[in-house]
């Protein structure tokens, strides 16, 4: 399943004309505060919900000064306030046949850039939950990968990921460079990768056990502004069944076909009793916001698509090759961890950034 991708002109503004969109977002925060008043387990703030955390400060008592950030997280030049890329793969294959595809070796050397660059992947959950456990002075990466195709994963007949695979090569490239953590996010679709039933229980059991987060793409990748509200609950809680089936637990992350939304957003973020996310991904293209950012919008979140500097869609400018080449050049622009997943450390004149609900973990510097 191909997917078409949303160009830069057609997408949103994040500032003027954003109206409509932000009051959404608005409503869906306070929800979400509803939500979590409600009790959350322990752990870091989830974006746009302050957390009844034992280990963190009560949301009530929001400091009026942020507090001060730990020298080491000074030192590491700690900015959880800039940008996070969410890497967007579709096949991954020996010889590319289509534009969306890349070739193991091309996802070789991309990751074995971000290693050697200082990323380590979280998944797209952990993303979403604000939950970003990576050393000091290191960066966020989320790599996700879309359709299930066969060459994302199977096992071989030893019960080991095939190497010439998309998680084969996560796992040589974690081998090869300490500190890389392998983790990925798979949104799958009714086809897991190619797997028969038998198989699949196994395969996605693996991948669970293994740091991997399996997530929802839909049954059979519709363009979801077509569809009735019974059909998106169909597509995309029917997809949930299966997982669920498979491995005994919910999904907790997203992401759109084609990038594109239903009639109703609020068809895909939740159905009682089925699912109920905690993030929602585009197709898109450029790195997304920090989840403590005040403008953060977890059910718009932007991807890159994986590809180098080549004409086609703007990819000299807006996909992964030139988005990593950026952020190379502009550190300040960029995610750096402060080492600890309870606190929020920024460097004290973007305070103004800052989501509210976090500036309990905040530390400035
Ligand atoms: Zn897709």
């Amino acid at each position: 399943m191909i997917l078409g991708l949303t160009l830069p002109g057609e997408r949103r503004e994040r500032g003027k004309g954003a109206t409509a969109a932000q009051a959404g977002a608005t409503a869906r925060a306070a929800r979400d505060e509803r939500a979590a008043a409600a009790g959350r387990p322990s752990g870091p703030p989830a974006p746009g919900a302050p957390a009844a955390s034992a280990s963190a400060p009560a949301s009530a008592a929001v400091p009026a000064r942020l507090a001060a950030a730990a020298p080491a997280a000074v030192q590491a030049k700690a900015d959880e306030l800039g940008q996070i890329p969410v890497l967007m793969y579709h096949r991954i294959m020996v010889k590319p046949q289509l534009s969306l595809d890349r070739s193991t070796k091309e996802l070789y050397d991309e990751l074995t850039r971000l290693a050697k660059g200082g990323y380590v992947p979280i998944t797209a959950a952990q993303f979403v939950k604000g939950w970003i456990d990576v050393p000091a002075g290191k960066h966020p990466v989320v790599l996700t990968f879309d359709d299930s195709t066969p060459g994302h994963f199977g096992l071989d007949p030893q019960g080991n990921p095939r190497p010439d695979t998309a998680v084969g090569v996560i796992e040589q490239v974690a081998r090869e460079n300490p500190g890389f953590r392998p983790a990925a996010t798979f949104y799958l679709n009714k086809d897991l990768f190619g797997m028969d039933g038998v198989q699949a229980g196994a395969g996605l059991k693996w991948l669970a056990q293994h740091g991997y987060e399996i997530a929802n793409h839909t049954m059979s990748h519709p363009d979801l502004s077509h569809l009735s509200k019974d059909e998106v609950y169909k597509e995309i809680g029917g997809m949930e069944d299966e997982i669920v089936k498979a491995t005994g637990t919910h999904t907790t992350t997203f992401a759109y076909p084609f990038g594109v939304a239903p009639h109703k957003a609020a068809w895909a973020e939740k159905k009682d009793g089925s699912y109920a996310f905690q993030g929602i991904f585009l197709a898109g293209w450029r790195p997304s916001m920090s989840p403590f950012d005040a403008k953060f919008d977890r059910w718009a979140i932007d991807r890159v698509r994986s590809e180098g500097k080549i004409k086609e869609d703007d990819c000299k400018q807006y996909c992964s090759t030139a988005w990593l080449d950026y952020l190379d050049k502009h550190p300040d622009e960029r995610y750096t961890s402060d080492g600890d997943p309870n606190t929020v450390t920024f460097p004290n004149m973007l305070e103004d950034r800052l989501g509210k609900p976090y500036r309990a973990w905040a530390r400035v510097y």
